[in-house]
Parts: structure tokens; C-alpha cells; sequence
């Protein structure tokens, strides 16, 4: 099939290096002639693993890089939109998601042929059929359904894991109300084989990505509420007591050969310094703002934000009481971007913790394997951070490690840090390090 993709970020890339690795011809569009020219070199413009090889091996055979939308939506049968939904001020930003389909709309005019235009973005229920659509049809003069169709798949991938996620889905999500629509998804979802497969309304296909997105969010907050107050009570470890938690078997069942079966959902109930990235905080925010909107307050979500964002301060209190002044004191962070896997820093943990420390006079010693530019890039910190090439040069003269990112490669901090003399306290924010293993551990949810 010929797919064009509308805005080539983490989601419009990694959609359109899998489609066309699935043999689709696609075109990918975007307004950043930065990144349009990296892509057509094979240059991924973010990190996730298997991208660079998949990218080289389709790039200008099954996949094709411009800024020319007008070419995109002519040169394909249907045109999945991944454009940013940010959330700004007191609700989600749709200007990305209304200029992509005036200009679409605009286009259509031109086309005889049926168009199939997909909202691959995260976008609050309703925005499909009640924006989109409209949008199009003024500006393309034709009517939905007749002259071309207008659909919602949501995407599920995990960044870090984004090309596995795309290649082999849990599930996929097909919003379209008419029956020529459902067939284009179809046949485009086609070579992704035994999954199972949702056809449903488009306001339904938006409601069931908000749901899985804050349902996640829900249980890290939850959890690290019951950390803070194994914290406050002593002499409770939230470790042990997620671990007495996880092996209730209706969260880990056992199997009849006597294994447990561990769900990776079990790892959204540990405790940590909260949760960041470009999503759950921007779409439990736009779902909270978008129930107020219907008259329908999320008391339970507001908590899950209110929460997330004072859980980072919980490593920052961990260091106040070590140090009665932090001024002149070199803490080394231990990772800088949200999570494992990528170089995404939007709404890291890192990036509160590391702005108070600097205004508390820490001196700072930086490193993760991957988010060191976008690191700098974001933090802007006119030299006053030390970026750290790699984690022996990032433990050198510290007072405190502070551990923020889950990368495997910190699993080898009690090994480093026992050739430290004297040793620094290393502060566990994700609970990934065993406390026995460390001579001076303090992490969230313990009290030393
Ligand atoms: P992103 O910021 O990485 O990418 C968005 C891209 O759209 C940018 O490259 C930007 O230049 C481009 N763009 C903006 N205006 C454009 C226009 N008029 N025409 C063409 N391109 C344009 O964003 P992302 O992380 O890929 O997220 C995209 C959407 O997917 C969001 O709604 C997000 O919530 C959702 N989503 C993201 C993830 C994730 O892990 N990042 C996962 C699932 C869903």
C-alpha cells in the first residue's frame, strides 16, 4: 500500500520505518527540513534501538523523506497523522492536529480519488469526528464518508522499545465509521499477524488509549504514595512489600508447572521518583482537563499528577537530610532521560531534581548512556553541569550518587562504588539497587 505519515517525530518515524520494513511504500512528511534531510541520509533523528538498521535498509526503497505535504497526500491512498498533541495551559494543544487537516482538507480538493486520513496522535474523545472531520470537509468542499474517510489508530508503543512494540503490537486499535475505511485499515494492518484486533467508533479508539495510558500512570502514583508512607512509618521497605503485593496471584498467576508468570504489568507497581516522558503526564492531564470540560471531574487522576509531580522532590528531601548544605557538594546523576531505552528528556524526573540541586549550590556530575545532547540541549545550565563521558568519570569525587534512570548498566554501581574510598551514599530513586549491596544505600520508600 502507499501510506504517507504526517510528521516524522518519534511516533511518525518508527510507524513509518515499520510499515515500509512490512513492505508498505511510505512517505514521510515533516515540517522540520532538519530532520527530513537526517532521515533521507539514514541519520535517525532520536534514539531507540533497531531504528538506525531498519532505517537503512528501507530508506529511499520502501521509504521516502520530504516536506512536501501536498506530494505526501497525492502519492498515497491514505495518510496516518502523528503530529504532536502537547498539553498546554489548561488543556491539550490540537493546533498541530487542526493544521495538518485544513491542509489535507485543502489538498483533497484536488484529488479524485478516495483518501483515507488516520489520527495515529493522542488525541481527548471527540477530537476525531468532532474536529478532524469538519476541519476537512470545509476545507476540501467533499463529504466524509463518501469521498473520503476519516479514522483513529491509536499507537501503543513504548518508547525505548518503540520498533518491537510497532512490530509486534499487543493490539490494534481501528477507529473508522464506515465500511470502506475499515477495509483500507485493514489491509494496511494486514501483514501484522495474530493480533488481536479492535474495530471500533473513533471516539472509542481515543477513549481506549487515555484509558491504558492513565490507567499506568494510576498505579505508579499509587505506588509511590505507599512508598512515601513506608517512609514516614520506618522500618517498612517498599521493596518487601511490593514483592509480598506482586505475588497476590491474581497479578502474578501460577502456572501449572509451578512458575509464576510475571506480567510486565508489575512494574508499574514499584516504587520510583515518578513518572515522566512525553505521554502519561500530558495525557492524564488532557483527560483530567477534558472531564472537567464535560462535566465530569477526574478526582482520582488529578491525584495521580498531583502526586507524580512532588515525587521527585522525595530524592531531593533523602539528600537535604544528608547534607545540611549542598552547597559545594558533587552529586553524581545517574541517568537523565524519563526511562531505559531512549534519549527522551521530556518531563524527566532529572530535570526538577537536578534545577533544585543547582539552586542549592550542588555541584553536578551528569551521565546516561544515551541522553547526554538532549540532556544539555534541555537543562541549558551555561556550564554549571558536568557532563560525564561515562559512569566511572561521573562517580569520581562525589559526595552522593543519585540514581534516576533504570539502564542495566547501574546494576553494576555496588561493584564501583566498593572501590570508593571514602564511599559516596548512593540515593536509589528507582529501587534497583539491593540496599545490602551498598554500604551507604538510601532510596524511596525506606527510612535508613
Ligand atoms: P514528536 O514531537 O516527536 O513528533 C511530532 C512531529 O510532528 C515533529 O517532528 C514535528 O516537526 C511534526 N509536525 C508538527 N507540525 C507538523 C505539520 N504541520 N506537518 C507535518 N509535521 C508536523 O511527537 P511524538 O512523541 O511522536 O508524538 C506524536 C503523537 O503520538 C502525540 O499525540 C503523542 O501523544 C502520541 N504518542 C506518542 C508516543 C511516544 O512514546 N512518543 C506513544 C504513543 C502515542
Amino acid at each position: 500500500m502507499k501510506v504517507s505519515i504526517i510528521g516524522a517525530g518519534y511516533v511518525g518515524l518508527v510507524t513509518g520505518v515499520c510499515m515500509a520494513e512490512k513492505g508498505h511504500k511510505v512517505i514521510c512528511m515533516d515540517v522540520d527540513q532538519q530532520k527530513v534531510n537526517k532521515i533521507s541520509r539514514a541519520i535517525p533523528p532520536i534514539y531507540e534501538r533497531g531504528l538506525e538498521e531498519l532505517l537503512k535498509r528501507n530508506i529511499n526503497v520502501n521509504l521516502f523523506a520530504t516536506t512536501d505535504l501536498y506530494e505526501a497526500v497525492m502519492e498515497s491512498e491514505i495518510s496516518l497523522v502523528t503530529v504532536g498533541t502537547p498539553f498546554k495551559g489548561n488543556e491539550i494543544n490540537l493546533i498541530y492536529i487542526k493544521e495538518v487537516s485544513h491542509q489535507i482538507g485543502k489538498i483533497l480538493k484536488n484529488k479524485p480519488e478516495y483518501h483515507l486520513i488516520v489520527v495515529k496522535s493522542t488525541v481527548v474523545p471527540g477530537t476525531t469526528d468532532e474536529i478532524v472531520r469538519p476541519i476537512i470537509e470545509e476545507a476540501s468542499c467533499k463529504k466524509a464518508g463518501i469521498d473520503f474517510g476519516v479514522g483513529m489508530n491509536p499507537e501503543f508503543l513504548r518508547e525505548g522499545e518503540a520498533v518491537e512494540d510497532f512490530m509486534f503490537p499487543d493490539r490494534i486499535v481501528l477507529g473508522a465509521d464506515d465500511t470502506k475505511s475499515y477495509e483500507i485499515l485493514e489491509k494496511l494492518y494486514k501483514p501484522f499477524k495474530g493480533v488481536d484486533i479492535i474495530k471500533t467508533n473513533n471516539k472509542t479508539a481515543e477513549m481506549i488509549k487515555y484509558t491504558s495510558n492513565t490507567l499506568l500512570a494510576t498505579m505508579i502514583s499509587f505506588s509511590n504514595e505507599i512508598a512515601n508512607l513506608c517512609t514516614a512509618l520506618g522500618n517498612v521497605d517498599v521493596v518487601e512489600v511490593m514483592r509480598g503485593v506482586h505475588l497476590d496471584k491474581r497479578l502474578s498467576p501460577i502456572l501449572s508447572n509451578g512458575n509464576r508468570l510475571v506480567p510486565d504489568f508489575t512494574k508499574y507497581i514499584e516504587a520510583g521518583c515518578g513518572f515522566g516522558g512525553s505521554c502519561f503526564p500530558k495525557d492524564v492531564k488532557a483527560l483530567i482537563a477534558h472531564g472537567k470540560k464535560v462535566g465530569n471531574p477526574m478526582r482520582l487522576l488529578e491525584a495521580v499528577i498531583e502526586i507524580n509531580e512532588r515525587q521527585p522532590y522525595q530524592v531531593f528531601c533523602i539528600l537535604k537530610k544528608e547534607f545540611k548544605s549542598l552547597k559545594g557538594v558533587r552529586v553524581a546523576i545517574l541517568g537523565l532521560a524519563f526511562k531505559p531505552g531512549t534519549d527522551d528528556m521530556r518531563e524527566s524526573p532529572a530535570i526538577p531534581i537536578i534545577k533544585e540541586l543547582l539552586m542549592e549550590g550542588a555541584e553536578i556530575n551528569a551521565y546516561d548512556p544515551v541522553a547526554m545532547n538532549e540532556a544539555a540541549r534541555i537543562l541549558n545550565s551555561n556550564n554549571k553541569i558536568r557532563y560525564c563521558y561515562d559512569i566511572h568519570q561521573a562517580l569520581e569525587n562525589v559526595k552522593a550518587v543519585v540514581l534516576l534512570t533504570r539502564w542495566e548498566e547501574f546494576r553494576k554501581i555496588p561493584d564501583l562504588l566498593s572501590k570508593l574510598d571514602p564511599q559516596p551514599i548512593l540515593i536509589d530513586g528507582r529501587r534497583m539497587i539491593e540496599k545490602k549491596n551498598v554500604a551507604e544505600y538510601r532510596g524511596i520508600g525506606i527510612s535508613e
